[in-house]
């Protein structure tokens, strides 16, 4: 009922109430027994009954009326002030005041929609914003940083606290046939980019959606993962293509709180896909800034700073690496009789020969014109020979299609240098690789030298009186030898011939049979041939040797063993010559031999040529008498030298009682012995 009529009522009433009242009292006045003044006793009656009649109007307004006004004045405060629109005003009066309210709830409630609208337009453009701010943080990124691989895992790091997930990961395909090029992966904390665990994962269900880049959101555990890979409990996929289609990529995020939505993935993508093209075209010109164009190789520009790199984590880990540099014979005159173009073509046949023969660590770049080189990482002289014979091998069978439709054969040298053997310093191992390629072209191009040979290679040519006293069974004049030997250091003069002498009264005091004794001499008196190929300045340099020319030192008797082994009638002495410097303790060189693993004969040659270095002179330290020198071999008993072989020198020296002022011995020929 509307307020109006009940307030017509109400006064309907009140008028009844009076005037039933009025009239009511008026005929008990009447009829009472004593007479009483009837007006009064009808006023008062009627004041009672209106009092009464009021009470009870005032208490149905109150309820009906005032309660709900006051229901609707502090449900419409908390609303207004407190902002609560969701505060639902409950008045059922079935008048103007329940449509009020009811008009207040439906304000409140339209209120609320629009302020949740709000709201999520506003998170969204918090999203947005958020997402543009990382999109210049990663553009600014992109310009200042030049290494692809770094840029990625910015991008990765970015796209997870985008969504903050606890992992995103990136799978990258090349070309049309989508080749899986690089996995990257973001883990708060770590990082995984093994290719393997990528190519393990396409063989898991998930292999489906990042082979056909299908874009997908699961809410639930994912099963089959590889071995070792985190617990995927939700997961977000979305596709990423680059405009020219060269690169596509499928990134994946995993493990947010509550799991990912359809909002997760327009974030993500907006932000995705165009970092991720930003990030392309880098590549591409960075790829640009150290692709050779002619060849497609790395240019100079990258193999030296690819050079830099990995000798300092060979130096890091005490790891080898290997140099190989090749350069087309007689290049010159085919370009002359072919054509430039088709010496051009000519070049990038060989750059497909080299990366066909190559592993994936290696690193083939265009040095110069027709110069190229080879990093090979973890190699050392045989294998890097083995790879470099193989790109000459194919070489020398590739026919070349010149414009005449003539197929051509063309041969390439190689030089071979090795770190930290054959140097330090990267420009130090280039030069020493281009120096074996100078050995390579001199000694007959189409070959492949090692650094190493051509320190060799002097001895290799060694000179025909020596080769022809070398190769005579009976080794007359082996003497001459032994002068030509020690001619080569400083230092040593008549050392080989003192040394044998020692040698041979050690090996009878020993009871050596005369064979023995016989090649012990021998093997004493070429011990050191092997400095012959070893260049002047480090085998007679005064200050103390780098390691780099310790190690070119310690190669002597191998060198020595490469020059002897082509004569067979002195095979047997070998091993004494090899092994010269090895130490009883096993710290010697060149195997670390220990103890008995050591041919006797060079045990005792190992003795003798240390007591006989001690007591000549040198330019950094005075001879020692017979005595120190005795001395200083009982001390190094046991580690350096085989303790019986020094007691016996011992022994033997003691018995020369009249020379003890450690004057050298007469030499001892064949014929003295
Ligand atoms: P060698 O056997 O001693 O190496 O003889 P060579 O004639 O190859 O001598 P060299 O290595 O000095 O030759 C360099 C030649 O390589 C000169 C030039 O004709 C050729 N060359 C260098 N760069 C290019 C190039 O980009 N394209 C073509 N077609 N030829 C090049
Ligand atoms: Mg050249
Ligand atoms: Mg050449």
């Amino acid at each position: 009922m509307k307020i109006e009529k009940r307030f017509n009522l109400i006064s309907l009433i009140i008028l009844a109430v009076f005037i039933i009242t009025t009239v009511f009292f008026n005929i008990i006045a009447h009829h009472l027994p004593e007479k009483i003044d009837a007006i009064l006793f009808c006023v008062t009656g009627s004041i009672i009954a209106m009092t009464v009649a009021l009470i009870i109007i005032r208490r149905y307004i109150s309820r009906r009326i005032v309660q709900p006004i006051k229901d609707i004045h502090r449900g419409s405060s908390i609303t207004i002030t407190e902002g609560d629109f969701n505060n639902m005003m409950d008045v059922k009066t079935g008048d103007e005041l329940e449509d009020i309210s009811d008009n207040f709830n439906k304000m409140a409630s339209v209120l609320q929609t629009r302020i949740d609208m709000l709201k999520t337009a506003s998170e969204k453009e918090q999203h947005v914003i958020r997402s543009l701010a990382m999109l210049t943080e990663m553009m600014g990124f992109i310009t200042s940083e030049l290494k692809f691989e770094t840029i990625l895992q910015t991008f990765l790091e970015m796209t997870r606290s985008l969504l903050k997930a606890e992992y995103s990961g990136i799978f990258i395909f090349e070309g049309e046939q989508r080749e899986l090029k690089l996995f990257k992966t973001a883990l708060s904390g770590e990082n995984d980019t093994s290719l393997g665990c990528a190519r393990a994962m396409i063989q898991t269900p998930l292999g489906e959606v990042i082979r056909t880049l299908t874009p997908l959101i699961i809410n639930e555990l994912v099963d089959e993962l590889p071995l070792n890979h985190i617990a995927i409990k939700n997961l977000l996929a979305i596709p990423l293509t680059s405009t020219d289609n060269r690169m596509s990529a499928l990134l994946i995020m995993a493990n947010k709180d509550g799991g990912f939505t359809q909002d997760d993935e327009d974030t993500i993508f907006n932000f995705a896909f165009q970092a991720f093209q930003a990030l392309i075209i880098h590549e591409e010109i960075a790829r640009l800034a150290v692709t050779d164009g002619l060849t497609g190789l790395n240019n100079h520009r990258a193999l030296q700073e690819r050079l830099s790199d990995e000798m300092d984590r060979a130096g890091r880990y005490f790891k080898k690496l290997a140099l190989i540099m090749l350069d087309i014979d007689h290049f010159k005159s085919f370009n002359d009789i072919y054509g430039h173009q088709t010496g051009d073509r000519v070049l990038k046949d060989i750059a497909k020969i080299i990366n066909n023969s190559i592993r994936n660590v290696d690193f083939p770049a265009r040095y110069g014109g027709e110069e190229f080189i080879v990093i090979l990482p973890e190699t050392g002289h045989e294998d890097a020979a083995a790879i470099a014979e193989r790109i000459r091998l194919k070489m020398f069978e590739h026919p070349f299609t010149a414009e005449t439709g003539e197929d051509v054969k063309l041969t390439i040298s190689a030089g071979i240098a090795c770190y930290p053997s054959d140097a330090t310093e990267k420009k130090d191992l280039i030069k020493k690789a281009d120096q074996a390629l100078y050995f390579a072209k001199n000694h007959g191009r189409n070959r492949v030298c090692t650094y190493l040979e051509t320190v060799i290679g002097t001895i290799k040519e060694i000179p025909v009186e020596l080769d022809n006293i070398l190769k005579d069974p009976s080794l007359k004049g082996i003497e001459v030898v032994a002068k030509e030997i020690d001619a080569r250091s400083n230092y040593t003069k008549g050392h080989s011939l003192e040394v044998a002498a020692y040698a041979v009264m050690l090996g009878k005091q020993i009871r050596l049979d005369q064979m023995q004794v016989e090649s012990l001499r021998i093997a004493s008196i070429l011990h050191d041939i092997g400095n012959m190929g070893i260049p002047d300045h480090i085998l007679n340099k005064p200050g103390s040797l780098t390691p780099e020319e310790k190690s070119i030192i310690q190669g002597h008797p191998g060198l020595a063993e490469m020059v002897l082994k082509k004569y067979p009638h002195i095979e047997d002495i070998l091993p004494a010559i090899l092994y010269h410097h090895e130490r009883f303790d096993g710290k010697g060189y060149p195997l670390g031999l220990k103890e008995e693993e050591i041919p006797l004969l060079a045990r005792i040659l190992s003795v003798v040529e240390a007591y006989e270095a001690m007591i000549s002179p040198r330019p950094y330290r005075r001879r020692m008498s017979k005595e120190e020198a005795i001395g200083e071999l009982k001390k190094e008993a046991g580690s350096q030298f085989d303790p019986m072989v020094v007691n016996a020198f011992v022994n033997l020296l003691r018995q020369k009682k009249d020379d003890s002022s450690g004057q050298k011995m007469p030499p001892l020929t064949k014929d003295t012995l």
